[in-house]
């Protein structure tokens, strides 16, 4: 889905997205963990391939030099899901390394395919990445 730059940012901050996330999926590097993470989520709001592979570590489980079945791969759950919102409920930070914990709000058709997940991310060259997440029952 297209998120248009004047419309509220997908990751809940009820800024514009034009001046929130998005300033990040062109090229501003994030701050914190933090926004590293609800930019992602933003990304997969407005469809955005590119960065959450460019902000990937390398030893995440979906990490692949194979970027064309990656990309399908993000576009297949792009297509079959509604992104409704995020909800932080924790951020542990730290020098390189960081921890959030949030509630995707996510819908598949009439299905809803929400989840909890703690995500780890770690700093290389100055970058946050997203190394890797578990879920929260
Ligand atoms: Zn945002």
């Amino acid at each position: 889905m297209k998120v248009s730059g004047n419309a509220f940012c997908p990751c809940g901050s009820q800024k514009k997205f034009k001046k929130c996330c998005r300033v990040f999926h062109e090229g501003e590097s994030p701050s914190s963990a933090l926004e590293l993470m609800k930019s992602r989520y933003s990304a997969y709001a407005a469809s955005n391939s590119d960065y959450i592979i460019n902000t990937t570590h390398r030893d995440n489980k979906d990490y692949t030099t194979d970027i064309n079945s990656w990309k399908k791969q993000i576009y297949d759950f792009f297509n079959h899901t509604e992104f409704k919102g995020l909800e932080i409920l924790e951020f542990i930070d730290g020098d390189n390394e960081a921890f959030v914990t949030f509630k995707a709000i996510l819908f598949q058709g009439a299905i809803d395919t929400s989840f909890i997940e703690k995500s780890k991310f770690v700093k290389v060259n100055n970058m946050w990445l997203y190394h890797s997440g578990e879920f929260i029952q």
